[in-house]
């Protein structure tokens, strides 16, 4: 929920309607809170990004817990996680002239405020931040920013325990619930509304993929590209694309025909027709398997090479980034945000900065849905499809049809070539 509050840029009062709603059913079963923080310690300990992303999320529940808990929560916390910050007595407050240095040195402090004084080492945020003031090797904090003493305390603490976690050999108990445990770090918890058939909104075909290129999160392109380029991909290109596409809108049929024709007849009906139609249903077990999420892709196998799955923002480097935004026209300039939060490793918001970078008037296009861009690479697909329709209308020009289904369109547009 904070993640997804993040990438779409909430505001405060947009935050607090939201979290308004879901804190108290958490609240109110305490027990249940506590159990799936430890069994997300076991699921989260694994890899140092999914380590860094829990502590992300677990660091913003506690601030707001505490922001918007009963006054006195932030010291009661205090008091456990951080026994040696004591109250600094008013008298030795006015008997010198300690506060009026504590108020030449804190931004924004009240003169009634209380004073905490800890080990500055405990407070280097703020100390960093020229937030509070030092004397003594102790930092003197008013009440106002305790959270942040409690939050950088409690994120130490779980950091460590994670990576402590992450190093236990994995027992025969814990070997049973390893299927289980990977897979929450990839389940998509919002609505999957991507399940569904998105045809009518993209009338996507055997002939008009290509030409929805410019529709396509990063991830996404660099499949079609690399399958223009190679007219093959590998086991999870296939399995990824071939589900996103499934989601944007392509029947079985056309699927069947597209991946045909740009396998160049490499045995594609023998080897791989079986893979489409059990992604459709038709085959196995004849579940309908959703795309994939963000959290699936980006958490998923890494790419080997020759391999053009993933998340590029994640698995690539920034060159790889930039030589694929370019070619798909994003220019320097438009690049600068998407490679800052790549390299904040904010994979997400690099993906909705490229949103933003192609779709600058998005605001103004504000019916059309973009709750869960950066969350799901249909969402992305479906947002960009929309806002080109409401500004274009039904775009025919990308309805190549043929009654042979083998339109004459160039599947390899020269500038979206892909290095090998
Ligand atoms: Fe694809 Fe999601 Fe990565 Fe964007 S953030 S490139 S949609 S996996």
């Amino acid at each position: 929920m904070f993640e997804q509050l993040k990438l779409r840029n909430a505001d405060q009062k947009q935050c607090k309607e939201h979290l308004d709603r879901l804190l108290p059913r958490i609240n109110k079963d305490f027990k249940k809170d506590w159990i799936s923080h430890f069994v997300l310690r076991l699921a989260y300990c694994r890899t140092e990004d999914l380590r860094r992303w829990f502590l992300t999320q677990e660091v913003a529940l506690l601030k707001w817990r505490l922001g918007h808990a009963a006054a006195g929560s932030t010291t009661n916390a205090l008091s456990t996680v951080l026994p040696e910050a004591t109250l600094v007595p008013q008298r030795d407050l006015e008997g010198s002239n300690l506060m009026a240095d504590i108020l030449a040195s804190t931004p924004g402090i009240k003169m009634e405020s209380k004073i905490y004084q800890v080990p500055f080492i405990h407070a280097l945020d703020l100390v960093e931040h020229r937030q509070v003031f030092v004397r003594g090797g102790k930092a003197f904090v008013p009440e106002s920013r305790l959270v942040n003493l409690v939050t950088a305390r409690f994120r130490a603490s779980l950091s460590r325990q994670l990576v402590l976690l992450s190093a236990v050999p994995t027992t025969p108990g814990l070997q049973r619930t390893q299927g289980f445990l990977k897979n929450v770090t990839t389940v998509h918890t919002v609505n999957d509304q991507f399940q569904a058939d998105s045809s009518n909104v993209t009338n996507l075909n055997s002939n008009n993929v290509p030409a929805h290129l410019k529709h396509m999160p990063l991830c996404m392109a660099q499949l079609q590209m690399a399958l223009q380029k190679e007219k093959h991909l590998k086991h999870w290109g296939r399995l990824q694309y071939g589900l996103f596409l499934k989601g944007a809108g392509l029947s079985l049929e056309d699927a069947l025909i597209y991946f045909e024709r740009m396998f160049a007849g490499k045995g594609f009906s023998k080897e791989y027709a079986y893979n489409w139609r059990h992604m459709y249903g038709k085959e196995g077990k004849r579940a309908n398997y959703p795309p994939y999420s963000c959290a699936k892709v980006i958490n998923g196998n890494a790419p080997n090479a020759n391999e053009h799955h993933g998340c590029p923002y994640k698995h690539g480097t920034v060159q790889d980034v930039t030589n694929l935004l370019s070619r798909l026209g994003v220019t320097a300039q438009q690049q600068k945000g998407i490679i800052a939060q790549q390299q904040s490793h904010n994979y997400q918001l690099a993906c909705v900065e490229h949103f933003k970078a192609t779709h600058p008037n998005i605001e103004r296009d504000s019916q059309v849905q973009t709750d869960n861009l950066g969350n799901h690479p249909n969402a992305w697909f479906h947002a960009s499809v929309s806002i080109d329709k409401l500004n274009h209308g039904d775009d025919d020009k990308l309805n190549v049809n043929s009654p042979t289904g083998k339109g004459t369109l160039d599947d390899s547009p020269p500038s979206m070539e892909v290095s090998p």
